[in-house]
């Protein structure tokens, strides 16, 4: 919110709680709170487009749940109140949010990241509303082949960056760098040794005396699964 926001903010706190008004009449005070509100605040908006958030809704919403007339009674309302009822707004227009690729050279992962991180910030502060699209492949550098395949596999992640999220995406990972190094990607196909659908891995299937499963663990691809995706990529 910027300054003048604050200061219509303010004047409607004035008009629910006595002792802001009383502040308020003392214009070196007002100034001082205006200040103070600004900075606590410039990362929430005064209302939403869509009328989800309101900041005056929110301030009401303070002295209601405080008992009205008995408000004399409770404190002041004060900035961090107005961040705690935004929070769950915020975290709202977050989890919509989908990181759209930014129309930045794939390459340069600095200007990459930081437009992301701006994007996020717009988001998160309300001044822009949150992208919902998904699998947008933006015009960079890459290789039209490689792309069609890594759309398949369905990242709009450059390869730089993507390579930060490895060690939270092992099995990703491996496909990528299988199809980046021009390598079958095995999970391209189902397998039809044990049975693991396309996109999934491969399990180990151990079997006791009995016949009955005594360990199910993911493992790599195998062999036949491999020559079945290197033929794949040869079709
Ligand atoms: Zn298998």
């Amino acid at each position: 919110m910027q300054p003048r926001e604050i200061a219509a903010l303010l004047d409607r706190v004035g008009s629910l709680d006595g002792r802001i008004d009383r502040q308020l009449v003392d214009e070196h005070l007002a100034e001082r709170a205006i200040t103070r509100w600004t900075e606590a605040l410039a990362e929430v908006p005064a209302t939403l487009p869509d009328s989800s958030w309101d900041v005056g809704r929110a301030v009401r919403g303070y002295y209601e749940q405080r008992g009205g007339d008995n408000s004399a009674r409770y404190r002041p309302i004060e900035p961090h109140d107005i961040l705690a009822a935004w929070a769950p707004h915020r975290a709202g227009l977050m989890q919509r949010h989908t990181d759209p690729a930014p129309p930045v050279d794939p390459d340069n992962v600095a200007g990459y990241l930081a437009e992301l991180r701006r994007s996020r910030a717009a988001v998160a502060t309300g001044r822009t509303a949150p992208v919902e699209q998904h699998r947008e492949l933006t015009a960079g550098e890459v290789d039209p082949e490689l792309a069609e395949r890594l759309d398949k596999i369905g990242s709009p992640i450059p390869p730089a960056v993507r390579q930060q999220l490895v060690a939270y995406r092992p099995i990703r990972a491996q496909r990528e760098a299988a199809v980046a190094a021009g390598r079958p990607d095995p999970l391209a196909v189902a397998c039809t040794w044990c049975g693991a659908p396309i996109g999934q891995p491969c399990r180990s299937r151990r079997m006791n005396l009995a016949g009955e499963a005594r360990a199910n663990r993911r493992r790599s691809p195998h062999p036949s699964r491999l020559d079945a995706a290197a033929q794949e990529v040869a079709a």
